[in-house]
C-alpha cells in the first residue's frame, strides 16, 4: 500500500470518530459543552505530540536503540522505525569494530612492514615490523615527517622523487629491505617494507659454496687433463704412463671424497631427511673409527681408545661420520710418531667424546671460522692429505642435528682437543654391563 495513504487513513479515521463525537455532543447537549470538549481534546493532543517530541529528542542526545521510548499513534511506525534504523546501525557498528580489531591483529602479526602516510609524507599509522625495520615508533613519531625520522639518503631521494613503479632496495640499520610505495584514497599512501636480509645471507652462502666447490672440483679435474692430453698428444714409455696414471686415480678420488662430502652435507642439511634416532652401540662405533684411524695413520701415530660413558641415542651414521671426520683429522694434522687419544665419558649433562692430538694445533684467530665449508689454515696440507675442507662443517651439521656442541682448544705447535657434548636427553639408558675398552 502507499505509504502516504497507511499514514493518512488512521489519521483521517481518528480525527473523524473525533468530529462525529463532538457532533454528538453539540446535538445532545448544545454547542458550549461540544466546543470545551473540542478544546480540551486539542490541547491533549498537543500535549501529547508535544510529550513525544521532547522524548525524541532526548534519545536522540543518546540514541541506543534499548532506550527508545514507546510511542502512540502516528508516533508507533516512526519510533519503530527508527528502533530498526538504529539496531542495524549498531550491527554494522560491531561488525566495523570487529573486523576493525581482526584488520589490526593481522597488521600487527604481518612479518612486512606497513606504513601509512599522508600526501606529504607524515606519518600517520605503522605496524610494529615497520616499526622494527625503520626505527619508527607509532606513540613517539606520529605526526612526523617520515623522511625526518628514516635517515638514509637513498630513502630520501626515493620517496621525495616519487618515482613509485620500482621498489627500492635499501640496506638500513643492518638490514636489506625491499621498499614499495602504494598511492591510496587521495591523499595518502601505503608504504610497505619487506626483509630480506636472510635471503640474501643463503643466497650468498650458496654462491660461495658452489664458487668454492667449481674451484676444488676443477683443480683435480685440470690436472687429470692435463695427463690425459699428453697421453693422448704423445707416445709415453710404460714406466711414465703408470707414474700419470696414479696421480689421475688419485686426484680422481680427491674428487670423489668431495663429492662424497658435499653430498652428506646436503643430505644433513635437507628438512626432507629428518633425523631417526636409534641406540647407537658407542663401543663398536669406536672401535671403528679408531680402526679407520690407524689404517689411516699406516703406523705412524699412536692411537688410543678409552669408553668410560654409556651408549647414546641418534643416528649411528651420521656420528660415525663426524667422529670418523674428527679422528682422521687429529691423524692428519699430526706429524709422524705423534699420539691421538680418543676418549668418551659420561658429563653431568650428557656425554662427550674428547679427540686429542699432539700435532701442529690452530693459531686462535682460525678456531671460531674452521666449521665453515672449505675453510681451510693450510690448505697444502690439508690438499696433501685428502682434505676437502668439509669434514668439520659435516662434524657441525651432525651435532646440530643431534643438539650437541663442539669446543675446540688448541695452541699451536702444542696440538689440538676437539671435544663434542651431546645432551643428556640423546643419552641412551645405561646399559647392565657398560662396554669398557683401553687400548
Ligand atoms: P680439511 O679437509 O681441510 O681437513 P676440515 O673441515 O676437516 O677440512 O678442517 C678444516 C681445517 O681445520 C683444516 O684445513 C685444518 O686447517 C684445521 N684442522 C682440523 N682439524 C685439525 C687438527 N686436529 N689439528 C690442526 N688443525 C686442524
Amino acid at each position: 500500500m502507499n505509504p502516504k495513504l497507511l499514514f493518512w487513513v488512521p489519521v483521517a479515521l481518528r480525527l473523524g470518530i473525533g468530529a462525529v463525537g463532538i457532533g454528538l455532543l453539540w446535538w445532545w447537549f448544545g454547542a458550549l459543552p461540544a466546543l470545551w470538549v473540542a478544546l480540551a481534546a486539542v490541547t491533549a493532543l498537543v500535549v501529547a505530540q508535544l510529550h513525544y517530541l521532547y522524548d525524541l529528542s532526548a534519545w536522540l542526545d543518546d540514541p541506543q536503540s534499548a532506550k527508545l521510548p514507546d510511542g502512540w499513534g502516528e508516533w508507533t511506525p516512526v519510533f519503530s522505525r527508527l528502533y530498526r534504523l538504529r539496531r542495524d546501525d549498531e550491527k554494522n557498528q560491531r561488525e566495523l569494530t570487529e573486523w576493525l580489531a581482526r584488520f589490526r591483529q593481522a597488521m600487527h602479526l604481518l612479518p612486512d612492514g606497513v606504513v601509512i602516510m599522508d600526501d606529504v609524507l607524515f606519518l600517520e599509522w605503522c605496524n610494529p615490523a615497520a616499526e622494527e625495520h625503520l626505527g619508527l615508533r607509532q606513540d613517539r613519531d606520529k605526526g612526523m615527517r617520515v623522511t625526518n625520522l628514516v635517515r638514509s639518503p637513498d630513502f630520501m631521494d626515493y620517496l621525495i622523487l616519487g618515482r613509485y613503479d620500482q621498489p627500492l632496495t635499501l640496506s638500513f640499520r643492518g638490514r636489506k629491505l625491499i621498499v614499495h610505495i602504494i598511492p591510496f584514497e587521495n591523499r595518502r599512501q601505503i608504504l610497505v617494507t619487506h626483509d630480506i636480509t636472510e635471503t640474501e645471507r643463503t643466497d650468498m652462502m650458496r654462491r660461495d659454496f658452489i664458487a668454492n666447490a667449481s674451484h676444488e672440483l676443477r683443480t683435480p679435474l685440470t690436472v687429470i687433463l692435463g695427463f690425459l692430453e699428453i697421453a693422448a698428444s704423445e707416445p709415453l714409455d710404460a714406466d711414465t704412463r703408470q707414474a700419470h696414471l696414479k696421480l689421475m686415480v688419485e686426484q680422481a678420488y680427491r674428487m670423489q671424497h668431495l663429492i662424497e662430502d658435499m653430498l652428506t652435507l646436503s643430505r644433513l642439511e635437507s628438512i626432507d631427511h629428518p633425523m631417526r634416532p636409534e641406540r647407537v652401540d658407542i663401543g663398536k662405533m669406536l672401535d671403528r673409527v679408531q680402526r679407520d684411524a690407524q689404517a689411516l695413520s699406516a703406523g705412524k701415530h699412536e692411537i688410543t681408545l678409552e669408553i668410560r660413558g654409556g651408549d647414546v641415542m641418534g643416528s649411528a651414521d651420521e656420528l660415525y661420520s663426524a667422529f670418523g671426520n674428527l679422528a682422521a683429522n687429529a691423524v692428519r694434522y699430526t706429524p709422524a710418531g705423534g699420539t691421538v687419544r680418543l676418549l668418551w665419558e659420561d658429563t653431568a649433562s650428557g656425554v662427550r667424546l674428547s679427540v686429542r692430538d699432539t700435532g701442529i694445533g690452530i693459531s686462535p684467530e682460525h678456531i671460531s671460522r674452521l666449521t665453515e665449508r672449505f675453510y681451510r689454515v693450510d690448505k697444502s696440507r690439508s690438499r696433501e692429505t685428502q682434505g676437502t675442507g668439509l669434514g668439520l662443517a659435516i662434524v657441525k651439521h651432525v651435532l646440530l642435528r643431534h643438539n650437541g656442541t663442539l669446543t675446540i682448544t688448541s695452541e699451536p705447535g702444542q696440538g689440538s682437543t676437539f671435544t663434542v657434548n651431546l645432551p643428556k636427553a640423546l643419552s641412551a639408558a645405561p646399559q647392565p654391563a657398560p662396554a669398557l675398552a683401553a687400548k
